[in-house]
């Protein structure tokens, strides 16, 4: 007997619960991925990281991994019928446009015998399951991550004995020969070193974009390339009066990935509306001009331009960046939160609809526990707290390298501060963070 596993974000064979059924249904089993047109369309910079996951996933295989291009709906049936397949294998997906493909593919699958079996998901707990004590979905992450936490999760699935079915035929990989840090090996690397090195301070750094202090895991973890469990698992017998603080806050983010999911399929459409209607009829602008400059990072604004240009370098921004960015782009250019949201998605590697666009959505205002609208960033004073030395900003800013230390952070306090050619301050924050007070008293009905 047959089966197949579908791989999607799941690129990995390590605790891999639907890797597992797959292998308990049948004598042999099918790696399958099929790239479809219609998720790589909006892929962006993420079309080629997920190729380098692929070939490392492939050489993990030893080249039994199948790929095929076309519509799912299409390619997994044929596969099926194909290889006398009578189950398809999958990680359920929750996210909206993979739970309509796979009512489509399970529907498919019916005419030709086969059926669709979904088991685990790329969360802890799967979206929908932490419920509140009347059934309902939790509105605010506090509670829900309490709830999470109180809930628990399965302890990581075993390694799976699989006898995989080579020679079917597929298509070859545009991917690069050597997946330098892409794949399972590499996550796993990168995760073991992060507990040995950066984990200890991680909750009093994880703050600071000049010292890399951060884990790195929203690339892996957006491919599955490992399990949130996995990690979760790791860290549990780490936890010690020094290192507590560092793993309950990692602890914790991870429960954000966990908490923006469960919204998502909850309310699908929380993608792109606001998801809270405080602020609608807020009054928006739409000026091209500056928000290319913010796309480009050409704001004038040291932070702000560092974290910009982070992201079209590496496809990853650190996580203070992308809240002052934000922030930036709605209360400073007072541009509604899908623009940016949408440009964070072309460039992210770790690119991902619930994590990314409620985050947008908590800067903005309109999101579940959203930081209030009021509060809004200071560019400079966040970069001087953050930033403290400046290296940062000098990293990404090369205009600036002139400068020493916190110096980078005002140029315009300082008679070289544009002799190597930044670009001046776009806008007056003073002024625009008023302009912005001033539109939430309209939307509120207070003069
Ligand atoms: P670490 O600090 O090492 O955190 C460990 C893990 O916890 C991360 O890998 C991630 O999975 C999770 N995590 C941490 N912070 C958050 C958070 N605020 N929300 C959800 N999960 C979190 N994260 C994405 O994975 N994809 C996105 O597209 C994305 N877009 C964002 C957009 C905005 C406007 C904001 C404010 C945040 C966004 N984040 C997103 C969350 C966060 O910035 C990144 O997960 C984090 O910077 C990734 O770096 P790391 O793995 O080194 O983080």
């Amino acid at each position: 007997t047959t089966s197949i596993l579908w791989f999607r974000r799941d690129l990995r064979l390590g605790d891999h619960p639907a890797l597992l059924a797959a292998a308990a249904a049948a004598d042999e089993v099918v790696p399958l991925f099929v790239l479809d047109p219609a998720l790589l369309r909006s892929a962006g910079a993420r079309a080629g990281r997920l190729r380098a996951s692929l070939t490392a996933l492939r050489d993990d295989l030893d080249g039994a991994l199948v790929i095929r291009t076309g519509d799912p709906a299409e390619v997994v049936p044929d596969l099926a019928a194909e290889v006398g397949a009578d189950e398809v294998h999958v990680t359920v997906e929750t996210t909206p446009y993979g739970r309509r493909r796979d009512e489509r593919v399970a529907a498919r699958l019916g005419a030709v015998g086969a059926r669709l079996v979904p088991t685990g998901s790329p969360y802890a707990a799967g979206p929908g399951t932490v419920r509140t004590a009347q059934g309902g979905p939790y509105r605010v992450f506090t509670p829900f991550s309490r709830a999470w936490r109180a809930q628990g999760w399965p302890a990581p699935a075993n390694p799976a004995d699989v006898a995989w079915r080579t020679g079917v035929p597929g298509e070859p990989l545009d991917g690069p020969d050597e997946p330098d840090d892409a794949g399972e090996r590499a996550a796993l690397k990168r995760w073991k070193a992060f507990l040995e090195t950066e984990l200890t301070s991680y909750g009093i750094d994880r703050d600071r974009p000049d010292l890399d202090a951060t884990s790195r895991m929203s690339v892996p973890l957006k491919y599955g390339e490992v399990h949130p469990r996995t990690l979760l698992a790791d860290l549990a017998p780490r936890r010690s009066p020094a290192t507590a603080t560092s793993v309950d806050r990692f602890v914790t983010e991870l429960a954000w990935r966990e908490f923006y999911a469960d919204v998502l399929w909850h309310d699908p459409e929380s993608a792109w509306h606001d998801w809270r209607d405080e602020l609608r009829g807020m009054p928006y602008d739409d000026e091209p001009g500056l928000v290319e400059a913010w796309r480009a990072g050409r704001t004038g604004y040291p932070f702000v331009d560092a974290g910009m240009r982070q992201l079209l370098a590496e496809g990853w921004m650190h996580n203070r960046l992308r809240m002052v960015t934000a922030s930036f782009l709605v209360k400073d250019l007072h541009t509604w939160w899908p623009v940016g949201a949408r440009h964070f998605l072309e460039h992210l590697l770790d690119g991902d609809l619930a994590s990314n666009n409620h985050g947008w959505q908590w800067v903005a205002g309109t999101g579940t526990d959203a930081a209030p609208y009021f509060r809004v960033f200071n560019p400079v004073t966040q970069g001087l707290r953050f930033d403290p030395d400046g290296d940062y900003v000098r990293r990404w800013v090369p205009e600036l390298r002139h400068l020493s230390g916190a110096a980078v952070h005002e140029p315009w306090r300082h008679d070289d501060g544009y002799d190597r050619g930044y670009a001046e301050r776009v806008v007056d924050h003073a002024d625009e963070r008023r302009d912005a007070l001033a539109r939430l008293a309209v939307v509120k009905g207070r003069p």
